[in-house]
Formats: C-alpha cells, sequence, structure tokens
C-alpha cells in the first residue's frame, strides 16, 4: 500500500443557488453565493478534513471565485501546489435551483471557464509522480485536458503500488463527449467504484443491482459502495460479502455534495485501515451531515464533528 496523498482533478467552481425552490432560472430570484464547491474540490477537501494526504489538479481565474475556493482548500490543508490560476478565463460556476419533487436544475460555465483549461502541467505531473491514490470522477472525462491528466495519474499511481477509486457521477447537462472506452477502462481498473442509485446498472449495462455487481466484480473491480441518498448505502467485495448500512434521519437542506463527501469518507477511512463496516458508517454520516448545510462544502467535517453528529442522529432502521 503506497502511503503518497490521495489525489483527484477537475473542475473547480463557485456555486451558487436559488433560495427558493422552483424550476429553473426564467425570472428574477434571490441567489446566495458564492459557495466554494466542484464535484472534485468537494471530494478532496473531506480527504483533507479527515487528516488524510490530499492534493488537487485544477484550474481557477485570477478572480475572487479563484480566491475564495484556493482560500478554503489550502485552509482545511488540500496540497494546492497543481491548481494554476489563469488570466484569461473566470472561474468556473454552477448556478442551481431545487425543484419542488428534489431533482436540480443547474447552468453549468465550465467549458469555458478557467475550469475548461485543466491542462497536464509539470506541477500535476510531479502531484501525480507522489501520489498513493486516483480518484476519478466521470462527470470529468468531457473536458479534454482532463482526459490526458487522468491518463497520466492512473500509470504514474499504478507504477508506484498506488490504488485508484471512480466515482460514475452521470450528470445529463455534462457527460456529452466523454470517451466510452475510458469510461469502461476507469470501471475496470477502479479498486473502489462509488455508483449512485442507476449508475451501478449503467456502469455494469445490466439492469438488475445483484447482476450488476456480480458483473463488475468479475470485470476486475475490487470493491463496490453503492449510495443510495437518504436510504444510506451497502458494500460489495469481491469475496462476495456484502454489508448495508442505514441512513442517518436528518432534514436535508441541500443535497448537493453528499455523494463526493460519502466517497471521500470512505476511502480515507480504508486507506487509514478501519476495516470497511466502519468505514461506511463514518462515509453515511459524512453524506448526511453535509446535507444538513447549505453550501456543497459547508458540511465538510472532520472525525471530532463526525463522532458528535453520530452520538446525536438517528437512523433509520
Ligand atoms: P451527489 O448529488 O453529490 O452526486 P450522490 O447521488 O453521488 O450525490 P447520494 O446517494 O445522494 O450520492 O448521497 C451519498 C450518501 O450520503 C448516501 O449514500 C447517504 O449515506 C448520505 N445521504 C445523502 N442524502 C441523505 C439524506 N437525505 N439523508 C441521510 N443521508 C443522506
Ligand atoms: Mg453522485
Amino acid at each position: 500500500e503506497s502511503v503518497g496523498p490521495t489525489i483527484a482533478a477537475g473542475e473547480i467552481l463557485v456555486e451558487i443557488m436559488a433560495t427558493d425552490r422552483g424550476l429553473g432560472f426564467l425570472e428574477p430570484l434571490t441567489l446566495v453565493g458564492p459557495y466554494p464547491s466542484g464535484a472534485p474540490a468537494i471530494f478532496i477537501d473531506q480527504v483533507a478534513r479527515l487528516g488524510g494526504g490530499a492534493g488537487l489538479i485544477g484550474c481557477v481565474g485570477r478572480d475572487d471565485f479563484g480566491t475564495v475556493n484556493l482560500n478554503r482548500l489550502r485552509r482545511d490543508g488540500v496540497d494546492v501546489s497543481a491548481v494554476s490560476v489563469s488570466d484569461r478565463y473566470p472561474t468556473g460556476s454552477a448556478f442551481v435551483r431545487y425543484r419542488p419533487d428534489g431533482g436540480r436544475d443547474f447552468v453549468y460555465n465550465i467549458a469555458e471557464s478557467a475550469a475548461g483549461q485543466i491542462r497536464l502541467t509539470a506541477e500535476a505531473r510531479q502531484l501525480a509522480d507522489r501520489a498513493g491514490h486516483l480518484h476519478v470522477m466521470g462527470s470529468t472525462l468531457s473536458v479534454a485536458g482532463l482526459r490526458e491528466i487522468v491518463a497520466y495519474a492512473t500509470k504514474a499511481v499504478r507504477a508506484s503500488g498506488g490504488s485508484t477509486s471512480f466515482d460514475p457521477n452521470v450528470r445529463k447537462e455534462l457527460n456529452d463527449g466523454a470517451d466510452g472506452a475510458q469510461f469502461s477502462a476507469l470501471v475496470d481498473d477502479a479498486d473502489l467504484l462509488l455508483p449512485s442509485g442507476e449508475e451501478l446498472l449503467t456502469a455494469a449495462g445490466v439492469d438488475d443491482e445483484c447482476h450488476a455487481v456480480k458483473a463488475l466484480i468479475a470485470r476486475g473491480v475490487g470493491e463496490i459502495v453503492l449510495k443510495r441518498g437518504a436510504a444510506g448505502s451497502s458494500r460489495f467485495a469481491a469475496d462476495g460479502s456484502r454489508i448495508d448500512c442505514a441512513g442517518f434521519l436528518v432534514e436535508e437542506v441541500d443535497p448537493t455534495g453528499a455523494g463526493d463527501c460519502f466517497g471521500a469518507t470512505y476511502l480515507t477511512c480504508r486507506r487509514m485501515g478501519m476495516e470497511p463496516g466502519k468505514a461506511l458508517f463514518y462515509a453515511n454520516a459524512a453524506g448526511a451531515r453535509n446535507v444538513t448545510r447549505r453550501g456543497p462544502m459547508e458540511g465538510i467535517a472532520g472525525f471530532d464533528v463526525l463522532d458528535g453528529f453520530i452520538a446525536g442522529t438517528a437512523r433509520a432502521t
């Protein structure tokens, strides 16, 4: 087991959200933000908050939105040496509004923002060369520069005896242009696969949970941790074992970021040597606590806060 930091790569964004539920952005709304965001940033910040080594490859603009993100990542202990700062492009952004039914509408500015300028720089190579774990998200594969970074970092991490995880994270607005072959290869090579709901079936190409798990394990996936929103999560291992973890009962204020906090916590606990059941329990707590705060990174917590949350929160039975 390689001891280098866990690394992630991809979009660093600010999130700006409508305070009222409704459909889309077709009339003037009250908005709140900027909150630091971007799935890879949320993930890696959670790793750092738990005390795990953490580094991020990304690009922000030379503007306040970039500073909001860099300040947060630095404060929480993330290595940002491979985050470049663009003089030409503004920091990426995501406007989000929650629908009455719990769905979400987004307006993204990513491809033509600094986030779209991400490249395999010398600093990115250096970080990948000393990394012990690479976490990849499907939502980032539509960006050309990301595909090159992922290919390089996968090889580098493998060469130094490290491991990989993959969150398929299918987003209808973002996955156009993703490379199907690279997607399949990432699934096949993942030591840890972190799908949510239907993504398990999409990744396996079958339409039933048990068959999907078997098919993916047969393709070489080391372990599968399935996210089930308020219902909690399940972990399936190559030896055929299964662990289910009921969700914590919380009031969901803002669901964005739960999946990333959950995945980062499971991974970090495992990299610290914790057994799977305990890691799953902490991951459930991290995901549940995150949805109780407005802003995707505002609910990120270290072990002390998670222990307090666990002690004070009931779980579904
Ligand atoms: P994201 O929107 O960030 O991509 P996701 O779909 O990947 O999220 P979810 O299943 O929504 O992931 O959430 C991850 C985990 O967080 C769940 O498995 C669960 O443990 C916890 N969680 C999420 N939402 C809730 C909730 N409303 N109540 C309790 N726990 C929750
Ligand atoms: Mg997800």
